[in-house]
């Protein structure tokens, strides 16, 4: 069940700053996006997120 940042984010930045796994990146667009394949699902990310632009798939 992997995680995702949706068209929400607003670029603040806060789910980047606490992903302990840095699985939160930009892309070649300055938007952030999710390794999949870095993520341990943990859910930080969604509980920072002031928008809550990160949502878990199921
Ligand atoms: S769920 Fe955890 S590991 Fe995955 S992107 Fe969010 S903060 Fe990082
Ligand atoms: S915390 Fe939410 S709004 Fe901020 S950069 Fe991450 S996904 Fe975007």
């Amino acid at each position: 069940m992997p995680y995702r940042i949706t068209k929400n984010c607003n670029q603040c930045e806060r789910c980047a700053e606490v992903c302990a796994q840095g699985a939160i990146d930009r892309d070649k667009d300055y938007k952030f996006f999710i390794h999949k394949n870095d993520c341990d699902e943990c859910g930080e990310c969604v509980k920072v997120c002031p928008v809550g632009a990160i949502i878990r798939e199921e």
